[in-house]
Order: structure tokens, then sequence, then C-alpha cells
């Protein structure tokens, strides 16, 4: 039998994938004929940002693991590539990688539509909970399930719209270190969803019996485990294990009237002295994120809080998405973005932060926002698909604790020093807003498994000559999609926090789900960052042992795209 997209069976070595081997096949016009009474439909993909589409691929919505395996066995035989999708809101080319695929074998399976079982499980000892979730869950309603059972998570991205399978993907994190004093909480980590992994059942080559099979691995005991809880598309995952911790409601007060000198002050600084930095508020609660408007100069900065009791001053609120203004987008920014993109008035960049900073300021206080308490998940997602669509980069800073205000205040400088000299040049590229949170890194000690090791491919997997960084600087920068000379700035920025952040007293790292390895014109491209920088920062050995453990668990590449295969090689 012929092997995966025309290339001879037997296995690959890593760095010969198929679709450097050989021209792929076209797709069939007619629908593909699949396993087990499995329907190909016509789908088109639009990925978050609009900046991947195609105007119809085929899919199907696969029902079971055993579906799944099934259909990796069809599509090894046929010379196709399975590409998992959750709610396709991702940014990175990991489902796929643009109109270049349009008529290859490339078929997308739904998880959204069958896969979407949750059950409480027996935890491990050292965790109050456990529950077994097939990966087309979304966040929102794992949440809420585990919630019902007085369970929750401390770090969540900020939409809930986003499924479990392309959240683990991905090494999804939220914003949360330990407060002054607070501390450790059992089932809890402070890194990202793919440390909550007890257990990965996922499709995978058996060599034994030349066959694709779903298999279960454990953390801990089994090192494909920790491949698989952050693969970055190299994977097809039918369900997981996740340990979860107490649910304990949040506070989360916003603040709009601090400027971004004072809370990206440098450490020393006079200004620093005040009680008002970045650091500071981390310090205090463990949970911030700063919203940083292009050219606007006081951030809406949002500071949660571990809050048993309502405190006085707060409201109580039942559901998640408490900021109605930023989730739909008000006349005037839609005024202004419409001219910017119509008229190409990108020089309207200031006058559009401006607005969207006067309309979180109004919209905090008209909608009594800016003091909130309730159960932590109803304030961990905050951001509905119905927000604006933005590209965005994105990348960790993986510090000292100690260090963080050190990195905010570098990042911030340079920042708005390029905004303003490109602004007197007649340059906007950035139209939309800075985001920065901290998180932990995913220690090993917060995972209930025994023996547990980091997830091989974790963003903020602990460097091993690194022993001291404690947390991880998020830093993203947002703007329009079609923004001119974005894609240049963007490359200057990598370049600046490549140098700036070299793994000195803090080293960068890629976060996979969004903009990173740009050129002047393009995102996802600079083959150095790619094929060095990237693997380099994990470590030579590190990085060849996860994508060792990938290569050998799809030895014929079913799951993966020519992105994954420039990237996940060695
Ligand atoms: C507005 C917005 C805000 C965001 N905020 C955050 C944030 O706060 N923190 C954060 O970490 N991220 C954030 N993200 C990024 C988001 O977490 C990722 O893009 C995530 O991958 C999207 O999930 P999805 O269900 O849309 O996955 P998709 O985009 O559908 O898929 C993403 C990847 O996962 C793979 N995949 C999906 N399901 C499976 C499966 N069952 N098995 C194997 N692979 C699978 C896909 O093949 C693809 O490679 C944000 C995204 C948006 C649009």
């Amino acid at each position: 039998m012929g092997g995966a997209l025309g290339v001879p069976g037997g296995v690959l070595s890593s760095g010969a994938h198929p679709s450097a081997a050989a021209a792929p096949a076209a797709a069939p016009s007619l629908p593909p004929e699949l396993p087990a009474g499995l329907e190909a439909y016509r789908t088109p993909y639009i990925n978050w940002a609009g900046e991947i589409t195609h105007h119809g691929l085929w899919a199907c919505a696969p029902r079971t693991g055993q579906d799944l395996a099934d259909l990796a066995n069809w599509a090894h035989g046929n010379g196709w590539r399975l590409r998992a999708r959750g709610k396709a809101h991702n940014w990175s080319p990991l489902t796929i990688t643009g109109p270049t695929e349009s008529d290859q074998r490339v078929l997308l399976l739904d998880t959204t539509r069958h896969l979407t079982r949750m059950e409480l499980v027996t935890p491990p000892a050292g965790a109050p909970g456990a529950v077994r979730a097939q990966t087309g869950v979304t966040l929102e309603a794992l949440t809420e399930f585990l919630a019902g059972h007085g369970l929750g998570v401390t770090n969540t991205p900020a939409p809930g719209e986003l499924t479990l399978g392309g959240t683990l993907a991905i090494d999804a994190h939220g914003t949360s270190v330990p407060a002054t004093g607070e501390t450790a909480r059992p089932g809890h980590t402070y890194g990202t969803l793919s440390n909550l992994v007890l257990s990965v059942t996922a499709v995978v080559w058996d060599a034994a019996r030349s066959t694709y099979v779903v298999r279960t691995f454990h953390r801990g005991s089994d090192k494909e485990c920790e491949a698989l809880a952050a693969h970055v598309g190299r994977g097809l995952v039918a369900e997981v294990v996740l340990q979860a911790g107490e649910e304990m409601p949040l506070r989360c007060q916003s603040r709009v009237d601090l400027s971004s000198d004072e809370l990206f002050a440098p450490p020393g600084s006079a200004l620093a002295g005040r009680g008002n930095t970045f650091a500071d508020f981390l310090d205090r609660s463990g949970r911030v994120e700063a919203i940083w408007f292009a050219f606007t100069d006081k951030p809406w900065l949002k500071v949660w809080s571990l809050s048993p009791e309502r405190p006085p001053t707060a409201r109580t609120v039942h559901h998640p998405y408490n900021y109605p203004f930023s989730d739909s987008v008000p006349t005037p920014v839609a005024r202004l973005a419409g001219r910017m993109l119509g008229e190409a008035a990108w020089y309207l960049a200031p006058a559009f932060g401006a607005a969207q900073y006067t309309v979180a300021a109004t919209g905090l206080a008209a909608t009594f926002a800016t003091d909130l308490w309730g159960a932590a998940h109803n304030l961990q997602f905050y951001l509905r698909p119905t927000t604006l669509r933005e590209t965005a980069n994105g990348y960790a800073v993986l510090t000292r604790r100690a260090d963080v205000q050190r990195v905010v205040s570098q990042f911030a400088a340079y920042y708005s020093e390029q905004l303003r000299t490109r602004a007197a040049r007649g340059e906007f590229p950035v139209n939309g807003q800075v985001e920065i949170r901290v998180g932990g890194l995913d220690r090993p000690e917060e995972s209930a498994a025994p023996g547990a090791r980091p997830p091989l491919l974790s963003v903020v997997r602990p460097p091993v000559d690194r022993p001291e960084f404690d947390c991880a600087v998020w830093i993203d920068v947002l703007t329009q999609p079609t923004t001119p000379g974005a894609h240049a700035f963007y490359r200057d920025l990598e370049r600046f926090l490549l140098a700036t952040f070299d793994g000195g007293y803090a080293l960068t790292r890629v976060e996979w789900s969004k903009g990173w390895a740009y050129t002047d014109t393009e995102a996802w491209a600079d083959q150095e960052v790619i094929g060095t920088t990237v693997p380099s920062s994990y470590g030579p050995g590190q990085w060849a042992e996860a994508i060792g453990v990938l290569d050998r668990l799809d030895p014929h590449s079913v799951f993966g795209n020519a992105f994954t295969d420039r990237l996940l090689r060695v």
C-alpha cells in the first residue's frame, strides 16, 4: 500500500515530510468515500482574522474516537491528510495554510458536532476533581460543567467559544501567578490548560499492527501524553482527562485612570515608586491584564483577585462576557474602522485608539462593570466572537517574577517609541491594542500525576538551564489584518524581543496560536525563526525529543500540513 500523499509506505524520518517529497494529489470534485457511514461535505474555512480562508474543503463530523482512527487509516491509504478543526479561531496556519492548499487532499474533521461528551472521573490523589472530556467541547461548556460540581481552573483564554482540542493543541493560557502570600491550591495550575492534562486518548500509529489505533496515554508514565498535551497541530486527540481544583469566586476590578508611563515604569524610577506599576498589581492580586489601545496613554487595567465573599462594592454577575461594549462594536468605533478599511484612512489610528479607550471607559461606568464578582468562569471569559476581528502577534517572555516590571517596561518603551517615530513618518501600522498578561510556567509539581513532566512543546515549559524563571509575560499587539506596514512593524518588534529577551534575564518564545516569524510582508514566513530560533528556544535536546515522539506517533504525517512540516522537524 502506498503511504500518505504518494510517498511509498514506511516510516518517514524527521524532516522528510510527504509534502516535501512529492506534489500532492488534487482533491476530487466528488465527495470522497469515507469509512463507516461518515459523510463528506464541502465547507468553507475562515480563520479568526480572515487571513486564512478556503472557499470549500471536504469535511466530515466524526462521532467517536474509533471514527477518528478509521479516518486516519483511510487517509493513510488514500493519500489524504486530516485536519481536526474546532471553532477555527486560531490565527496561525496550524489547520490549513491558506489558498495554496486549495486543491490538495485535506479533510477537515469537525469535532464540535459530536465529540462533546463530558463526565467527572475519580481524581488522582492531590486533586479535588477530574473530568473526562471529548475535544469538541467548548471551554465555556467545560468550565460551566465543572462549576456545577464546585470545580474550576485557574487559567483560561479570554473567549469561551474555543474548543478544548483547539486550545490544548496550542497550549492555551490565561493570566495568573500567585499573589504575595497566596498558596497553590490542589488541582490548579498557574500554567496553561495543557498542564492540567492527566491522560490523552489519541489516534496513533501502531507499528506492530501497521495501522492507526485509538490509544490512551497517561501523564507521568507515558511521555506520549506530554507530547500530545500541546502538539501544535501534529496530533489527533479524541478525549482527555483534566485535573481540576476547587472553584473559588473571583472579583474583577477595572481601572482606566492610570497612565501607561506609571503602569509600565522602569523598576527603580520615580514613577515606579508610587505603588501603581504592573508588577505592584501582580503582587497584590496575581491576576492582571493591561489592554493598551494604540496611541492612548491610559490602559484598561483588569485586576482579578480570589474572593470567596462578595466585596460590598462589587456587582454580582451570573454569566460570562460582562463587557458588552467590547463585544459589539459601537457606532463611533465602527465608523472609524469603516473609514480606515474602506478609504485606506490608516492615519485615523490615533482617533480609533482614542475612541476605543472612550468606549471602554464610559462603557465600564455605564454598565457598572468596574467592580464585578462571581463564579470564576463568569469572570474568566470576557470576549465573544462578535468582538473586532483583528490580527495579533504573540510571544511569551519567560523570566523571574522579580523581573516582570523590567520586561514590561522595556517592551512598553520600545513599542511607544516605534509608534511615535512611525507616525512622524506618516506610518500607522498599529490600530488595535497591546495586551499584556502574566502566567506561571507549566510546572510538573502542579500536576497531580506522579512523575509528570511538563508538556514537551508547552510555550511555558520551564527552561532546563534557567531554573530561576518562574513566570511568563504574554505580549500581543493587535491591528487590522490589512493595515499597511503591519508586517514590517511586527518583524521589527519580533527582532527587538528576540534580541532583548534572548535567554539572559528573560527568554522569548513564540505563542503557537498567534503571529510570529515575520518578514516584511508575511507572518509565519521567516525561515530562520521557524527553523532555528523557535527550536533553540526549547533547547535542542528538548525540541528533538518532542518531535521524535510526535513523528513516531504519526510516522506517515497524516496529521499535519505544509506549515507544521516546516516547523515541527529537527
Ligand atoms: C479573540 C481571541 C482571543 C484569544 N485569546 C486567547 C487567550 O486569552 N489565551 C490563549 O491561549 N489563546 C487565545 N486565543 C487563541 C486560541 O486559544 C487558539 O487559537 C485556539 O487554537 C482556538 O481554538 P479553536 O477551537 O478555534 O481551534 P481551531 O482554530 O479550530 O484549531 C486550532 C488547532 O488545533 C487543532 N485541533 C483542534 N481540535 C483538535 C483535536 N481534537 N485533535 C488535534 N488537534 C486539534 C487544529 O487542527 C489546529 O491545529 C484567542 C483567540 C481569539 C480569536
